[in-house]
C-alpha cells in the first residue's frame, strides 16, 4: 500500500470497473436471443441546443470516414482467440470506453432488413457512461443539459469507428454500428457481452456500476473470446469491495471524488496549486520572435530539410502501426470543421460575465473528454507569423482556451516509451483533441463568437507558451514541454481560440523548476541524447532547457524499432496518476510537492533516487495489450527492425560539456514561403549552442535596459 496498489499488476483489459468478479449467468443468452427483431436505432427527437447539433456533427464525421475493408493480407496474430480479445478489449479501454464486452450474434440481433455482412458473428460491444451536467448558475448547463446522450453517443461512437479500422487493418473485416448509423441491436448485444441487465418489467438496461450510458458496437469476422451474460445479482455489486477498489479495479471512493468535484475544476485539483503573475522561467515578451509554420521540424522534414528518409517517413511514422489506421480518415476529415462562418450576434445578457463563461468553457471541456482546462490571452508571439504555404497570417483571437488530453498511465506503464504502441498514444490524444476542441468551437460559433479549433493537424498558433500562460504547467527538462503537476509530462495540448469575453488564469508555480535542476532522468533515458543534461539557456527570449529539436525529431521520425517516441515522457519521476485510493507515498509526495516547497532540498534528491529503487518508468507487463506490428505497404508485418523493449539504465551518465547540441534560433529558420528543401545546417547550429545567453546574463542586461 506504501509503495504500489494492486491496480499495478490488474490486467490493462480488465478495463477500471471490476466486471471480472460479476456472476454470470450463460442461461440468459437464449432468452435473450429469442426477442423479436427490432428496427435499427435512431434518435427520436431534433437536437436541442448547439453543442446537440455540434455533437452529431461530429458523430457524423467518424461514421461517414469509417474505415471497413480489410488490408489485403492478414496480420501475424496469434489464433488464440484469448490473446485477440486482450487487444481489442484494450484497444477499447486505450480510447476510454468505460466499459467492453464481447458476444457471438444471433441472427434476431441483426435489425429488421439490416443487411449482415458475410462472417460477421462476433460483436465487440463498447459502453460509456454519459458526462456530467455543469452546475446551476454555470452557463455550459444550457449547452450540456439537453446534449447529454449526444455528448457520450459521439464518443463512444468515435471509438467504434477507430477499432473497426484497427481490425480491418488487422486484416478481418470489421463494421461499426453507431447512434443513427448501425444495423444491430446494441441494447441486445450488451446484455449477451455482460455489460447489462434487463428488467423483465420495463425491459430497460441496468449497468451495475453506471446509471446512465450509451452504446457503439463494432461487429467483425476476427474469432475472438467471448463474456457470458449478467446474472441479475449482479446489480448488487456496489459493495465494501468495490468501495476500496477491489482487484485494482478503479474504488468507489475515487469515483466519488471525481463526481463531487465542480465539473469547471477538471479532473485534477489545480485549484490547489500555487498561481504566479509571470511563469517560472523568463520571458522577455519583445524578444520572442513569431515564427512560420515552416519552421517546425516535422514540417521542415514534410520539405525535404532533413533528407530523403526523414522525409519518406514523415508521411507514415506516426501511421505505421495499425492502432492508428480508424483515426486517420477522421482527424482528416475534421480539420476543414476547425473554423467556419458565425453566427449573427451574441447574447450579451448570457455571456456578459467573462469570469461565468469561463467556468462554462472548462466545463464544456471536460463534459467532452478534457483533463484540465485553463484559459489566457493568447499573445502575438504564439500565433504563427506564415501559414503552411508561407503566406502571412493575422493574429485572429484575443483568448486561447488550452486543454490538456491524458496520455493514459497505465499503457504508458506497458511501454517503453519508443514502441510500436508510442505513435498511437499521440495520435489518440490528438484525435480526442480535434473532437473535443472541433464541437467547442462550433458550439461558440453558433452562439454568435469567433472561435477556432486549434489541433495538431491545422494550428495557427504555438500551444508550448499558451499551456504555460494559462496556468496549466511550467517548462521542464524536457525542453519544449510543459509539465502538469498531476499528470506529468504525459499530456498532448488542444486549443480553441476564441473572442468570447473570458477571465485568464494565472501561470503556477509548484517547484519544478528546482525539481528538474535536481532531476536529469529524461535527459539519462533519452534515446538519442536530445535532452540536455547541463543548465537552462536563453533562446528566442525564453529561459529554457533547450533540447536538440533536430535530433529529437529525426530519431521521432525515423525511429525503425517503433513508431514515434515519448520515452522522456515513460521514464519521468512525475509521470504518475494521483487518485484518492493510489499510493500512499505517491499521495504524500505530490501533496509535499505543492504545499511544501520548503521541504524541496530534502524531498527532492530523495524522490529522484527512490523512483529509480523502486523501478519507476521500467516496463510493466501487466499493462501491455497491443501486438507489436508494422504497416508495410498497407499490410501489418511483424516488425522488420524488432521492437523497442528499453529498460531503465541508472548508471548512465553524460558529460554535459560534451553533449554536442545543435541549436535553430529564428535567425536560422527557413524562408517561410520557399517550398523547396533548405536543409538544415547542423554545424552551424552547434556553434549557436556557444553563443546562447544564460537566463542570468539576459536578466542582468534587461535590468540595465539594453535591448
Ligand atoms: Fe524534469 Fe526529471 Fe521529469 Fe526530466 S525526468 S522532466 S528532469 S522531473
Amino acid at each position: 500500500m506504501w509503495f504500489s496498489t494492486r491496480a499495478d499488476s490488474r490486467p490493462y483489459h480488465l478495463g477500471t470497473y471490476p466486471l471480472e468478479v460479476l456472476p454470470r449467468d450463460p442461461a440468459l443468452a437464449a432468452v435473450e436471443a429469442a426477442r423479436p427483431p427490432v428496427v435499427a436505432p435512431a434518435y427520436d427527437r431534433a437536437a436541442e441546443g448547439p453543442l446537440a447539433v455540434a455533437l452529431r456533427d461530429y458523430l457524423g464525421i467518424f461514421a461517414a470516414n469509417a474505415v471497413r475493408d480489410p488490408a489485403a493480407a492478414k496480420a501475424p496474430v496469434p489464433d488464440d482467440p484469448q490473446r485477440r480479445m486482450v487487444d481489442v478489449k484494450g484497444y477499447a479501454y486505450f480510447m476510454n470506453a468505460s466499459q467492453v464486452g464481447i458476444c457471438r450474434i444471433p441472427d434476431s440481433a441483426w435489425c429488421s432488413g439490416a443487411e449482415r455482412p458475410a462472417g460477421h458473428d462476433h460483436a465487440v460491444v463498447l459502453l460509456l457512461a454519459h458526462g456530467r451536467v455543469p452546475e446551476a448558475g454555470n452557463p455550459a448547463r444550457d449547452w450540456v443539459a439537453p446534449a447529454v446522450q449526444e455528448g457520450a453517443d459521439c464518443r463512444i461512437g468515435g471509438i467504434a469507428v477507430c477499432l473497426a479500422g484497427h481490425i480491418a487493418q488487422l486484416g478481418w473485416s470489421a463494421e461499426p454500428h453507431v447512434m443513427g448509423a448501425g444495423s444491430v441491436d446494441a441494447e441486445r448485444l450488451a446484455v449477451l457481452a455482460g455489460l447489462a441487465v434487463r428488467d423483465p418489467d420495463s425491459g430497460r438496461l441496468r449497468n451495475p456500476y453506471v446509471d446512465a450510458f450509451s452504446l457503439a458496437v463494432v461487429t467483425t469476422d476476427y474469432a475472438l473470446a467471448v463474456d457470458e451474460p449478467l446474472a441479475p445479482a449482479a446489480l448488487r455489486a456496489k459493495g465494501p469491495a468495490y468501495w476500496l477498489g477491489i482487484n485494482g479495479a478503479t474504488s468507489g471512493r475515487e469515483r466519488r471524488r471525481r463526481q463531487k468535484r465542480a465539473t469547471h475544476l477538471g479532473a485534477y485539483p489545480m485549484e490547489t496549486v500555487r498561481r504566479v503573475e509571470r511563469p517560472t522561467t523568463l520571458i522577455f515578451d519583445e524578444e520572442v520572435p513569431r515564427v512560420p509554420k515552416r519552421a517546425a521540424f516535422f514540417d521542415r522534414a514534410l520539405r525535404g530539410d532533413l533528407g530523403e528518409k526523414a522525409q519518406k517517413e514523415r508521411h507514415r511514422f506516426a501511421f505505421k502501426q495499425p492502432h492508428t489506421a480508424g483515426m486517420l480518415p477522421s482527424m482528416r476529415a475534421m480539420v476543414p470543421r476547425q473554423d467556419g462562418p458565425v453566427a449573427d450576434g451574441s447574447d450579451a445578457a448570457r455571456f456578459g460575465d467573462p469570469a461565468a463563461n469561463s467556468r462554462a468553457l472548462k466545463s464544456l471541456a471536460y463534459f467532452l473528454g478534457a483533463d484540465v482546462a485553463g484559459i489566457c490571452e493568447a499573445p502575438a508571439y504564439a500565433w504563427f507569423s506564415h501559414d503552411a504555404q508561407g503566406e502571412p497570417m493575422a493574429v485572429k483571437h484575443r483568448y486561447a482556451v488550452v486543454m490538456l488530453i491524458d496520455q493514459e498511465f497505465d499503457t504508458m506503464e506497458g511501454a517503453s516509451g519508443d514502441d510500436w504502441i508510442s505513435g498511437t498514444q499521440s495520435m489518440r490524444a490528438y484525435l480526442r483533441g480535434a473532437e473535443i476542441a472541433g464541437v467547442m468551437a462550433e458550439t461558440l460559433r453558433a452562439e454568435g463568437f469567433p472561435a477556432r479549433a486549434q489541433t495538431n493537424v491545422d494550428s495557427d498558433v504555438l500551444h508550448i507558451p499558451l499551456m504555460l500562460l494559462a496556468g496549466l504547467g511550467e517548462l521542464s527538462r524536457i525542453g519544449e514541454l510543459v509539465l502538469n503537476p498531476f499528470m506529468g509530462p504525459r499530456l498532448k495540448t488542444v486549443v480553441m481560440t476564441t473572442d468570447m469575453p473570458l477571465e485568464p488564469d494565472l501561470p503556477i508555480d509548484f517547484g519544478l523548476q528546482y525539481f528538474c535542476g535536481n532531476c536529469h532522468k529524461c535527459a539519462r533515458e533519452c534515446p538519442c541524447d536530445a535532452i540536455p543534461w547541463g543548465p537552462k539557456v536563453m533562446f528566442n527570449g525564453y529561459e529554457m532547457w533547450k533540447p536538440d529539436a533536430e535530433r529529437c525529431a529525426r530519431y521521432r521520425l525515423t525511429n525503425a524499432r517503433g513508431s514515434a517516441c515519448g520515452r522522456c515522457m515513460k521514464t519521468c519521476p512525475l509521470n504518475k496518476i494521483v487518485t484518492a485510493d493510489g499510493p500512499l507515498l505517491q499521495r504524500i509526495a505530490s501533496w509535499c510537492g505543492i504545499h511544501a516547497p520548503f521541504l524541496k532540498p530534502l524531498l527532492v534528491p530523495l524522490a529522484v533516487r527512490l523512483d529509480d529503487v523502486l523501478g519507476k518508468g521500467d516496463l510493466n507487463p501487466a499493462k501491455k495489450w497491443w501486438f507489436d506490428l508494422e504497416v508495410v505497404d498497407g499490410i501489418c508485418v511483424e516488425p522488420v527492425k524488432g521492437v523497442n523493449r528499453r529498460r531503465l539504465d541508472p548508471s548512465r551518465r553524460l558529460d554535459p560539456a560534451k553533449q554536442k547540441m545543435a541549436y535553430y534560433p529564428a535567425a536560422d529558420m527557413p524562408v517561410p514561403n520557399d517550398l523547396d528543401p533548405q536543409p538544415a545546417d547542423r554545424k552551424k547550429a552547434m556553434a549557436r549552442a556557444a553563443e546562447l545567453e544564460t537566463p542570468a546574463g539576459a536578466a542582468a542586461r534587461h535590468a540595465r535596459g539594453e535591448p
